[in-house]
Formats: C-alpha cells, sequence, structure tokens
C-alpha cells in the first residue's frame, strides 16, 4: 500500500513565505530557454532568510483527524526514500507552492510544464487531485504523477534532462447493480436507508420529473427500483455509471424508464413501449436534494392554506432552496410584486406562463428578455410578500388563466418517442436490459418481502 501522507504534517515555515515572492521566482524559471543550463537549486529555506521576520501564525489544526499526529512528516521520508510518495491536493494549493514545501527542485517544474501540450493541467491544480513523487538514487525527481481521478493520470518520466509525458486513461471494469425500496416519509429518505448513491438517487428524480412530483405526489408505499452501473478498477469502486432502468410506483401506478441511445446518438429515457419520459414541463420547480430528508415538505404552516385566492402550488423549504423553471422560456419579469413579494415569471411557448414567487433573491441575470432552459435555477426560495414563512407559490397559466400544475404536462406536447421506423432497434437494445431488470427486481421484491415477514 502507499502512503499518503497528511498535509498538515508537513513543514508549515514554508507556508508562511508571501507567496508573490515564490510566484516570481517560478516565473523567471519558466522564462529561463529550455537549453540553458539547469537553473542553481535554492533552496526555501534560504528564500526564507532573506525575507523580514513574519509573525508566528497560529495554526488551527481542528480538522485534523487525530492519528496523524502520530504519522511520520513527509519531508525527511521524501527526501530519504526512492519509493513513489504521494500527497493529496488542498483547496488554493499551487504546484509552484507544492515543488517549495517538498523541497523539490523549482527547475524540474519548469522541465515537467514544458513538457507536452497535457502539462497544461498542472497549472490548475483541483482541490482532491493526488501528486506523485518518486526520487532517484541521487535524490532528484525521477517520476512524477498528477491523478485526477481514479480513472484519469498524468505520468512524468524523466528522460535525460526533461521530462517524457504520457497521458493515461484506464478502463474501468462495468458492473451492474439494484437497488429498490419502499417510501415511508420521503423518497430521498428511502433512498438513503437503502444506501442508494446520490448520482443515482438524482438520476431517477431527473428521468421521472416531469411525471412525478417527488415532494407532493409520493405516499407512503410507493416503491422505487433502480439497474445501474458501477466502475470498477481491480477491486477497488471508482466510481458511478449510467443508470440502466428505473421503476418507480406512485399511488399504484408503475412508471418504467429504460436508457437508450438512438441510432442518431442521443441517449434518454423510455417507456418500453418507446414513449420518452421527458414532459414539456418539470412537476417541481425545486431542487429536492438540496432539500434535507428530514425536512417534511407536507408540513405547510397553517396560515399558507388560508391565503385566498389560490391559484397555485405552495411548496414549504428551507430559505435559499434553489428554484428552477419548468420549461423553456423567457423572462418577462424578475422584480417586486405586491404580495407576490419578488418574482420570477416566464413565458413559454403555446401562451403557457409559470410564476414563481416569495423568493428571497433572484438569480444572477434574471432580467426581462433573459432566455431560460428547463432546469435553470432562476431564484430562490424566501418569504418575501404576503408570505409567513419560506415558502413557493407557483403558478402555471395558459393564455392567463391559472391552471392546476399538477395537470399542465397534459396541455403540452410531450418529448419525441422512439420514430416507428426505429422501433424494432429500440426493441432489439432494450429487451435484454428489461428482463434482466425483471427478474432481479422479482428478486429484490421477494427478498424484501421476506426480510419484513420475519
Ligand atoms: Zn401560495
Amino acid at each position: 500500500m502507499q502512503r499518503h501522507p497528511q498535509r498538515d504534517g508537513r513543514n508549515i515555515t514554508v507556508a508562511l513565505i508571501p507567496f508573490g515572492v515564490i510566484g516570481l521566482f517560478i516565473t523567471s524559471l519558466l522564462q529561463a530557454p529550455a537549453e540553458s543550463e539547469p537553473f542553481p537549486l535554492v533552496s526555501a529555506h534560504e528564500i526564507v532568510a532573506d525575507l523580514p521576520a513574519l509573525p508566528e501564525i497560529p495554526v488551527v489544526e481542528s480538522a485534523q483527524p487525530p492519528e496523524s499526529e502520530a504519522e511520520p512528516e513527509l519531508l525527511p521520508s521524501l527526501r530519504q526514500s526512492t519509493d513513489w510518495q504521494f500527497v493529496e491536493v488542498s483547496y488554493g494549493d499551487t504546484l509552484s507552492e507544492l515543488f517549495v514545501e517538498l523541497e523539490l527542485d523549482p527547475a524540474d517544474l519548469a522541465r515537467l510544464l514544458r513538457s507536452g501540450e497535457d502539462a497544461k493541467t498542472l497549472n490548475a491544480m483541483k482541490e482532491g487531485y493526488k501528486l506523485g513523487f518518486r526520487l532517484g538514487d541521487s535524490g532528484d525527481l525521477d517520476e512524477f504523477r498528477l491523478i485526477r481521478s481514479p480513472l484519469q493520470e498524468l505520468a512524468f518520466k524523466r528522460d535525460g534532462q526533461e521530462f517524457g509525458i504520457e497521458s493515461i486513461r484506464h478502463t474501468p471494469r462495468i458492473e451492474t447493480e439494484i437497488k429498490g425500496g419502499t417510501v415511508y416519509s420521503s423518497l430521498l429518505a428511502a433512498a438513503e436507508r437503502e444506501r442508494v448513491p446520490p448520482t443515482q438517487s438524482m438520476r431517477m428524480v431527473d428521468i421521472f420529473g416531469g411525471k412525478i412530483d417527488f415532494m407532493l405526489d409520493t405516499q407512503p408505499g410507493d416503491q422505487f427500483t433502480i439497474f445501474y452501473e458501477q466502475q470498477f478498477l481491480e477491486d477497488e469502486y471508482v466510481g458511478e455509471g449510467d443508470m440502466l432502468v428505473a421503476r418507480f410506483v406512485n399511488r399504484g401506478k408503475e412508471h418504467l424508464a429504460v436508457r437508450y441511445e438512438t441510432a442518431d446518438g442521443l441517449t434518454g429515457y423510455y417507456s418500453p413501449d418507446g414513449n420518452s419520459m421527458r414532459t414539456g414541463m418539470m412537476r417541481n420547480p425545486l431542487d429536492v436534494f438540496r432539500i434535507s430528508s428530514h425536512f417534511n415538505p407536507k408540513r405547510l404552516h397553517p396560515i399558507l392554506n388560508k391565503v385566498r385566492p389560490h391559484e397555485g402550488t405552495d411548496y414549504a423549504a428551507p430559505t435559499g432552496t434553489p428554484v428552477r423553471a419548468t420549461s423553456d422560456g423567457n423572462i418577462t419579469r424578475a422584480s417586486r410584486y405586491g404580495s407576490y413579494g419578488n418574482i420570477v415569471i416566464v413565458a413559454h411557448a403555446g401562451g403557457f406562463e409559470t410564476r414563481y414567487a416569495h423568493l428571497s433573491r433572484y438569480a444572477d441575470g434574471m432580467k426581462p428578455g433573459v432566455r431560460v432552459r428547463q432546469g435553470d435555477v432562476i431564484g430562490y426560495v424566501g418569504s418575501t410578500g404576503s408570505a409567513t414563512g419560506p415558502h413557493l407559490h407557483y403558478e402555471v397559466l395558459k393564455d392567463g388563466v391559472p391552471r392546476n400544475p399538477a395537470r399542465a404536462n397534459e396541455l403540452l406536447p410531450s418529448a419525441p418517442g422512439i420514430a416507428a421506423g426505429e422501433m424494432d432497434r429500440f426493441r432489439s437494445h432494450t429487451e435484454n436490459l428489461l428482463a434482466q431488470f425483471d427478474t432481479l427486481n422479482r428478486e429484490l421484491v421477494r427478498r424484501s418481502a421476506g426480510v419484513s415477514a420475519d
């Protein structure tokens, strides 16, 4: 196993150097012609010596896990060992700072940077990247790795004075997984209980978002099953793959969606008979994943229910919950409007209009004439206007007449389904998947029935 020393274990003296100084220093190196003599090695501590004394800055270590106290410091082992050693990039780190902190030769950084086009990535360190170092017998950097994800890395190997670069992509092994459960309070609580990866819960909500309002429609006894891919490298789990089949039984009605890539290369989700899951209007304008699973969306403040006349749907949600346009359209208003408080109004094709009221604030750039797409965030939940608690008041109008938002989709054209000429292809691509899902789902239902009988 490779060690992953904690950053906190490093010599903090180096971290106190004003970065501007290092920046200048590195910049001058980068401008040095490739054929110049190796830059004389100046260690970070010599730079420190030339600077006026800096005040002692207390280092807050509350986030540090207790066991890291016992870990040996990175620097001595990095100098002594010719094994691979790894550090994880923290927020705000730059490679030039890290090179100084690790007492690596800054001239080698310049050589890494000019090793090829892909090396530009070295200028954009991101939190969570891992860096690997291997020193040669002489103590100079021999190999360097930038590991962006378990599947993607850049490998640099010393070749004479310079470094060669290789971009490596690992192909994961794909395994399928099935998970299912019953909704008691909310879908999110059920998904958490069944340990569904959040990415896949979000996909399920997206897939059925035009059909089901996961805040208002779900009721105890609803069931979900999802069949999806996971990625592995050797035996290590490295990430989520595609959702293949999703099923949601809402109030006894089954919704089944299968992933399919059309002959034109467009991927979407369809019912087994080829109808698109996408509708002209999303059922729920809120980003339900920003709402804690412990938040009960159905528990409205009693006064909210007395607001008259009432032509829309109220969604109780914490202040600041993102509000999304439920359909493509143009903003016609984003300003204060009487008892609506801060409101965004969007005009859609076919004489439709949606209104989002009581917002705490608008999303950036919201003003009349701005085009928005379905799912774009347009504002944030609040309690401006006549509202006693934070909630979204949502209205759908057609030709100026309020309509029931839950039924609005029936008035709108749906996304096109599979064309008649492609149905054979669709069936042959999806029938195995659906059969596999069916078998596994039956087994899952049988197993969970067995558990509850205990
Ligand atoms: Zn309302």
